[in-house]
């Protein structure tokens, strides 16, 4: 058994004299879920479609569990959801499901039962007799995604999962794939939301313009690239006599107190923020409120690049 399920090494891509993406290498371990974060034209379709093998690179190399991906048995252990839903349009849900299922070999049986119980938890079940022309964009998603799994692989490439999805609609995808990375599938997906990012993943890839700039767990990115968190108590009366500098000593990097409000900068809120109130406590000063800014991811992407990634 391979170690890695995917290994991206030193991937080129040209479109004429436009660089799409510029030496990227990346490598999934199996279990893993690995998101490429980026805004549109950062390169991420461009990458999942060379990891898949529907398009070549000018240069560098892909393996699935160490083999090429256009391999035939490969293949067959991936399960690819393209950013456009690729299904037909004349066809009723089931029917979409069947036609995919003979082209991957999967029995007509295994394929309705696997398709009910992910319908199901996507909330598509009652639309599977319906013609696809007449679904929205959101369900040609869901149903280009059950289509994907419909083969059980144990590898998922999943481009922009839940664009275009209504916010439960998004849940219902979250909860799925949260589900099949229980099960101990490894997935590679590309979206532009940060929180998208951020509860799925196990390691999260930063990309912009065909660059793979930072990769790491969401919390160290955080940690790495992002800016201090804020820590902003409300102290129910405005201090005097306090010494404040003695309150957060060694607990923060800067503060300041506006008005009746103590903002300190800290690493680590989680551990800053119970020995400030208790500190606090001890000198006798009441808490109003409490107030914790953490970095995001966009703050990461913020930092790494100049730019915003929000576009919506
Ligand atoms: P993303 O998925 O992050 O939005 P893409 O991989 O779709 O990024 O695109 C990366 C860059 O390559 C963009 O500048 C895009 O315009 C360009 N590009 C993508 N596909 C083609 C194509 N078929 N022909 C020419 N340029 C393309
Ligand atoms: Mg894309």
């Amino acid at each position: 058994m391979q170690e890695f399920a995917i290994v991206v090494e030193n991937v080129e891509k040209r479109y004429g004299s436009r660089r799409a993406l510029n030496n990227v290498s990346l490598r999934i371990r199996r279990g893993v879920v690995y998101s490429l974060l980026g805004p549109n034209g950062s390169g991420k379709t461009t990458l999942l479609s060379i990891v898949v093998g529907v398009l070549k690179p000018d240069g560098g190399r892909v393996l699935i569990n160490g083999r090429p991906p256009d391999d035939l048995d490969t293949r067959l252990h991936i399960g690819y959801c393209p950013q456009e839903p690729a299904v037909y349009g004349r066809l009723s849900g089931w029917d979409n499901i069947f036609f995919y299922a003979k082209l991957y070999g999967v029995q007509k049986e295994d394929a309705y039962r696997r398709a009910r119980e992910l319908a199901e938890a996507l909330g598509l079940g009652e639309y599977l007799k319906v013609r696809v022309g007449k679904y929205s964009g959101g369900m040609k998603k869901k149903l280009s995604l059950i289509v994907s799994l419909l083969h059980d692989p144990d590898i998922l490439v999943l481009d922009e999962p839940t664009t275009g999805l209504d916010p439960s609609s998004r849940r219902e995808v979250w909860d799925l794939l949260l589900k099949l990375r229980k099960e101990g599938k490894t997935v590679l997906m590309a979206t532009h939301y940060m929180d998208e990012a951020d509860i799925l993943s196990d390691t999260v890839g930063i990309m912009d313009s065909g660059v793979l700039l930072a990769e790491d767990h969401p919390e160290n990115l955080k940690k790495r690239y992002g800016p201090p968190a804020v820590v902003a108590i409300k102290l129910a009366e405005k201090p005097t006599d306090i010494d404040i500098d003695k309150l957060v000593e060694g607990l923060g990097n800067r503060y300041y107190l506006d008005e009746d409000t103590l903002k300190v900068y800290v690493e680590d809120p989680d551990v800053v923020l119970p020995k400030l109130v208790e500190r606090l406590y001890e000198r006798g000063i009441r808490v109003d409120l409490v107030k914790v800014d953490r970095p995001t991811l966009e703050d990461v992407f913020h930092n790494l690049t100049g730019k915003r990634l929000k576009q919506e």
